[in-house]
């Protein structure tokens, strides 16, 4: 069965049922439909977020296919939930992008997943419209301002570095000509549009702590310089407030459920290289609010999404996880150790031991926080009894809890020694999680602490261009803002060719990029693309729609 036929074949609930579970009120529900809500922020209770049991999901360097993080998500879940903890998953809504591009759903896979998966997949609770339409009118606000001839703030037109934004995957528009057709259309200038997963925006509602907060965020966007070289904000052309009221219900956690009938939120989509790359702070918040559990994914391996997760999120929230699950797949550390993607389901002992540093490696970056580790084997039905055992053997020669998962195929039922294990985890945390560097540290050594702590590199080189910028925004005054990395999720370094784990190897700073309304620095190493494109071959040719509404071929 495909994911879209399992996901049709289970009977979804009534979402005041969900809500009931969590004792939420049915008069507190917004209803986007029988199968979704939007729940107010006022649910949320800092002393429960306090006492709550926050457990991040992430995962080895991955294969392009993805290592199966919010699979395992929702299969330990749904487990924990079996085991009688009140747990709520946690996660990100997926991107049209990668929907109609190549890498399929979001929404989990197999027996793991959150329904209902298509409107999860599509157009939801349109936050990623409002998000767009948010963006879409700070470049408005920008655009009018350089065209006004009396009342405008002198902005450099080939300063500006605020670009449009659309959900989809669409190369033409990275970069254009805008404001064409004479004196009525503008004034010409060089510009693109981002994907909204990119979008700051995105970044801010994600990071956001109330209403408030969000409208601030959004008056201290960065969006270019004045012909005397000052910088502009998105304050100084008064965008804040309309920018606020178009996310007031954006701001809001979507509540759906999982295959089995549990609870889980759906909030926001960050990508995990340019930007934090994990659902929004209300949304953990909300689930600690409501469960005594929950489980939340980081996008990419471990070098990107807990890191950034780590650092900045729980840094901004005052958040800190009782345990981490690190997914491993057999698969993955197979093509660590050099066996070829096409060759994956062979059974080579050999190769996946030679994969092995890989594991090691994020095991050794993750246990700088001083957060308890457990690995998740995340079961692939083409894994043999060698190669389980042999991987199983070399976590507890690594003294560190491993339980092979098996959600995809199984639901909750086939995640509960995960389970066991995330419980008896989060019961030893000792206490907070240790940031990788101190906000007051320089922008340079906040670089060079991840580089070296959590990717393992020798040192770290800034092209002349990179170290302009950054003397600049320390002038800003902007050097007490957390760093944010965009990097290749394929490598621990910068050189997407090089897996395993590499050694001795430089991160190259090739410019910087800043978001000032999210709060984050963007030191970029390699070609990061914040607007993607399609392959030959787009998964949107495949997918259709009968007479009675049925899809088809989504996923
Ligand atoms: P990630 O969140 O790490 O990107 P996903 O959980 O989205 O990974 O899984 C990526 C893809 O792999 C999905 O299409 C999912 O259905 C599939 N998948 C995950 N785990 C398994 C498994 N154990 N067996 C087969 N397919 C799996
Ligand atoms: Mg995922």
């Amino acid at each position: 069965m495909t994911d879209i036929q399992i996901a049709q074949s289970v009977r979804e609930k009534h979402i005041r049922e969900i809500a009931a579970i969590l004792e939420i009120p049915e008069e507190e529900l917004e209803y986007y439909g029988s199968n979704k809500a939007k729940l107010p922020l006022h649910l949320i209770r800092e002393d429960d977020v306090e006492n709550g049991h926050l457990i991040l999901v992430t995962a080895i360097t991955p294969t392009p296919a993805g290592e199966g993080k919010t699979t395992t998500s929702i299969g330990l879940g749904d487990a924990l939930n079996l085991s009688k903890k009140k747990t709520v998953v946690v996660l990100r809504e997926p991107s049209l992008g990668p929907v109609f591009g190549i890498k399929g759903g979001a929404a989990g896979g197999g027996w793991s997943q959150v329904i209902p998966m298509v409107d999860i997949n599509l157009h939801f609770t349109g936050d990623f419209h409002a998000i767009e339409k948010a963006n879409n009118l700070l470049a408005a606000l920008i655009d009018n301002n350089i065209q006004n001839k009396t009342r405008n703030l002198g902005i450099d037109p080939r300063t500006v570095i605020w670009k449009r934004c659309m959900d989809m995957n669409d190369r033409g528009l990275r970069n254009i000509v805008a404001a064409l057709g004479g004196k009525a259309g503008g004034i010409p200038r060089e510009t693109g549009f981002n994907i909204t997963a990119a979008s700051e925006i995105m970044a801010i509602l994600c990071l956001s702590k109330s209403l408030e907060d969000l409208q601030e965020k959004c008056g201290n966007i960065y969006i270019g310089d004045t012909w005397d070289g000052k910088p502009v904000y998105a304050r100084d052309l008064n965008a804040q407030g309309a920018m606020a009221v178009l996310l007031k219900d954006a701001i809001k956690p979507n509540l759906v459920q999982t295959l089995e009938g549990n609870p889980a939120i759906i909030h926001g989509g960050p990508f995990a290289n340019i930007a934090q790359g994990t659902n929004s702070i209300l949304a953990t918040k909300m689930g600690l609010s409501l469960g005594d559990y929950v489980v939340t994914e980081a996008g990419f391996g471990a070098d990107l999404g807990a890191e950034k997760f780590l650092n900045i999120k729980c840094r901004e929230a005052g958040l800190s996880p009782k345990a981490v699950v690190l997914v491993a797949t057999i698969r993955a550390l197979k093509y660590h150790g050099g066996k070829a993607l096409n060759e994956l389901t062979q059974e080579d002992v050999e190769a996946l031991k030679k994969g092995m540093p890989n594991l090691e490696r994020h095991i050794k970056s993750l246990q700088s926080f001083g957060i308890p580790i457990v690995v998740s084997v995340n079961a692939f039905s083409s894994d043999t009894e060698a190669e389980k055992k042999t991987l199983l053997e070399h976590c507890k020669k690594l003294g560190v809890p491993a339980a092979l998962s098996y959600g995809w195929a199984d639901g909750g039922n086939g995640c509960v020694d995960l389970a066991d294990l995330v419980v008896e985890a989060a019961a030893g945390c000792k206490g907070k999680y240790t940031p990788t560097y101190e906000l007051r540290d320089s922008i340079r050594t906040k670089i060079e602490k991840v580089c070296s702590t959590i990717y393992g590199a020798k040192n770290v080189i800034l092209t002349n261009k990179a170290r302009a910028q950054m003397n600049r925004f320390e002038r800003m005054g902007y050097g007490q803002l957390p760093v944010c990395i965009a990097k290749t999720q394929k490598s621990l370094s910068d050189d997407e060719k090089l897996l395993g784990r590499p050694e001795n190897f430089e991160i190259n700073i090739r410019e910087f990029e800043i978001a000032t309304g999210a709060g984050f620095i963007i030191p970029i190493a390699g070609n990061i693309l914040r607007m993607p494109g399609l392959p030959a071959t787009p998964s949107a040719e495949h997918i259709t729609i009968d007479a009675d509404g049925t899809i088809s071929g989504l996923f």
